[in-house]
């Protein structure tokens, strides 16, 4: 398998080494590991830290590639935070250097990271919360093209404090399915992000919402485990590859060179 999302130091939110990232998956067993670093331009209370330079990151994630390939494939990419007022400009970004993989997500919407817990603040309902965020990937998705699946469909449910932190298709189906059906209709895919087991017990999204992308037709799906830590790569990986051929898929995909590759279940 490859885990097409990790974070390596040149994250601000990260230490892993990368070399020490790609002996990790080595003696995991995994055939390939995606680097995809963050790249979140007019982040909120933005700390210069989280500036990458992307000459350097280039330079870097090449030689580690030639460094690594008798071993493992060391795959370049990107996340790429979108909000709508940064799309051109990450654009610009994205196009200037010859990424594998480019993930789309959304960790800030009206300005704010959930991650913080003000966004929380006024609104009044988890309905009001979460139709938010999911109306902001939507628009993500009918203005930016550039990127090849959307990141964890979920990720305010790592920092929201309601009880029930579930983001389920029936409760949410009109924006899932404008979602999983303009993924579709891009020829993109979604990733199924590992990250939720640690905290939540599922991952993100969770399964009844990757089986709706079946039932419409989805086939990509990249597995990733979002780690920012050695001990975090490939996390349940076991366990998602089993869920996954459940619902009836019969590859997962990873990006080279911007394109799906699929490997059999
Ligand atoms: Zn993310
Ligand atoms: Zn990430």
């Amino acid at each position: 398998m490859f885990d097409s999302h990790v974070h390596s130091s040149f994250s601000g939110d990260s230490e892993m080494n990368a070399d020490i990232a790609c002996n990790t998956a080595i003696n995991l067993g995994l055939n390939g590991l995606a680097f995809t670093d963050h790249l979140d331009l007019d982040y909120p209370n933005f700390d210069i830290k989280f500036l990458i330079d992307f000459d350097e990151y280039d330079s870097f994630m090449d030689n580690l590639k030639n460094r690594f390939s008798s071993k493992i494939r060391v795959l370049k990419g990107i996340e790429v935070g979108i909000q709508p007022h940064v799309i051109d400009d990450t654009n610009k970004i994205v196009n200037s250097y010859n990424f594998d993989f480019v993930i789309a997500s959304i960790h800030v919407i009206d300005g704010l990271d959930p991650y913080y817990g003000e966004y929380f603040k006024d609104k009044p309902s988890k309905n009001a919360a979460f139709s938010r965020y999911l109306s902001e990937i939507l628009f993500a998705l009918n203005n930016y093209d550039n990127f090849d699946v959307i990141g964890h469909i979920g990720y305010i449910r790592r920092y929201c404090s309601y009880e029930d932190k579930s983001l389920r298709y029936s409760e949410f189906c009109d924006y899932l399915d404008s979602i999983l059906k303009g993924v579709i209709l891009k020829g993109k895919g979604i990733e199924v992000n590992t990250s939720g087991f640690r905290t939540l017990g599922t991952p993100i999204p969770d399964l009844d919402i990757i089986k709706r992308y079946k039932e419409l037709g989805g086939e990509i799906i990249t597995t990733g485990s979002d780690a920012h830590a050695p001990e975090h790569i490939a996390f349940n990986f076991e366990e998602i590859k089993k869920a996954l051929s459940e619902l009836g898929f019969k590859y997962i995909a990873h990006y080279e060179d911007r394109k799906p590759v699929f490997e059999k279940i």
